[in-house]
């Protein structure tokens, strides 16, 4: 069969090459020049199935109200003149209770633990090992005596959902981690959560394309898709900036573009933007070797080592598509890096960037088909995108092929949003 995977954010390129795999005639449809340039770009590094959960939980309303008078709160609501964000807004209060939380991280648990192992196998079979992959597990660090609380509710949670984890004593942390320094942030408590890995999403998305191109993938970059030609119930073909477009079937891979593309065919994907930032630093040779991947609650703060490089991801903020980003926000990941590791990084050279999670209002992403015979979604992965694209990808491929996916999609596809 032909089809088009629209979009070459890592979701996008896993999906072509889970097509191909299954024996399809693929071509890739992007804007920009080349793959993961938008929001696969920069992010924590995290492969993290342990914490993959929505942020739809109960308390966090009065949380995003009390830190929308907070200069430098990790999470801010800028109220928009938007129809698109107030729906979604409303769909997510819907969200924040404790019966929903549960149900949503269970499915959310059920992809990103399977797309780990899906990543695995791909990188193995195919030898992909430039995306400075560890697999060390993350060290979630609490600061005070409530964080710690809250850090031993969350880990009797995680017995429910199967996740593997040891608390570690302050004194036990530095020695789980050698090199990490927890003092200056008076760490007093941490959940190990040895499951867990990171990675580069970006080098790894980059990774694919090469691997894709010498098995006959077409990459059409600097591609930008317009719409969709229609009948009846059918796309007949997507018109782009190149020309019209043909294929059997047709994956949305387009990240937070998705709903804008869809709206004309019908289909509301409750998927909007909740901006965040990063800063990769170089590593000198006096670094410490800091394998796990860190997570300071505190501050609600990722890092992770990537090769050469410290990466430190955070921020929440819902209000628009904006990508600006300035130097509070890199000398506010630069102090928290500092907290954990104080030596060997060269400062000189920080780079930072803004990106956009396209969250659905309730968690997990939205997979498979559509009301129009030969449209797939595979979208709205929110701040798990790294995590679950293998898996999510594998379904749709599966999907596409006619093929029953390996884990049930209860709660997964479009069905809950009606689309
Ligand atoms: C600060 C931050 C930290 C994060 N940390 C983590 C983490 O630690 N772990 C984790 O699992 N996830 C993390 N995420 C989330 C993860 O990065 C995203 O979920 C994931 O990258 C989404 O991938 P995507 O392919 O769906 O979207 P994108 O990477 O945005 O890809 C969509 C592609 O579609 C293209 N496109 C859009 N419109 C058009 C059009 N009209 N025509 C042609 N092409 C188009 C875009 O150019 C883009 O390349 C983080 C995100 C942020 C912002």
């Amino acid at each position: 069969m032909k089809v088009l995977v629209l979009g070459a954010g890592v979701v996008g390129m896993a999906t072509a090459y889970y097509l191909e795999r299954a024996g399809h005639e693929v071509t890739v449809v992007e804007r920009h020049a080349g793959a993961a340039d938008e929001t696969s770009y920069g992010n924590a590094g995290g492969l993290c199935p342990s914490f993959a959960g929505p942020w739809a939980a109960p308390g966090m309303v009065s949380k995003v109200l009390r830190m929308m008078w907070q200069a430098d709160a990790p999470i801010r609501f800028r109220p928009q003149w938007s129809q698109h964000q107030w729906r979604w807004i409303v769909r997510w209060l819907g969200e924040c209770n404790a019966t929903s939380f549960r149900r949503n991280k269970l499915r959310m648990q059920r992809v990103a633990h399977y797309s780990l192992a899906c990543l695995r196998s791909l990188a193995d079979e195919e030898g992909l090992q430039d995306f400075d992959f560890h697999a060390d597990g993350t060290l979630w660090l609490f600061r005070t005596a409530q964080e710690v609380s809250y850090g031993r509710l969350a880990a009797q949670a995680l017995d429910d959902f199967g996740v593997p984890w040891r608390w570690l004593e302050p004194h036990e942390i530095d020695a789980q981690q050698p090199g990490l320094i927890t003092r200056s942030a008076q760490v007093a408590g941490a959940l190990y959560l040895p499951a867990d890995a990171s990675g580069d999403s970006h080098l790894f998305t980059q990774s694919l394309a090469r691997l894709l191109r010498t098995r006959g993938v077409a990459l059409q970059f600097n591609t930008t898709v317009e719409g969709f030609d229609t009948e009846g119930d059918r796309i007949l073909a997507v018109r782009t900036s190149a020309g019209r477009l043909q294929a059997d079937a047709y994956v949305v891979a387009l990240g937070n573009q998705a709903p804008f593309l869809l709206r004309p065919l019908g289909l509301n994907l409750p998927v909007y933007p909740l901006k965040g930032y990063s800063i990769s630093v170089p590593l000198r040779q006096d670094a410490p070797d800091i394998r796990a991947a860190l997570m300071d609650e505190h501050n609600k703060v990722m890092i992770s080592r990537l090769g050469s490089r410290i990466r430190a991801a955070g921020m929440a903020e819902l209000g628009g598509y904006g990508l600006h980003a300035d130097t509070a926000q890199r000398d506010m990941l630069l102090r928290v890096v500092r907290d954990f590791i104080p030596t060997g990084m060269d400062e000189s050279q920080v780079e930072l960037w803004a990106g956009l999670r396209p969250m659905t209002p309730d968690g997990p992403p939205i997979l498979g088909a559509t009301r129009w015979r030969g449209l797939f979604l595979n979208a709205g992965h929110g701040s798990n995108g790294w995590t679950q694209a293998c898996g999510t990808s594998r379904i749709v491929a599966d999907l596409v092929s006619g093929r029953t996916p390996d884990i049930d999609l209860e709660g997964l596809t479009g069905e809950r949003f009606s689309i």
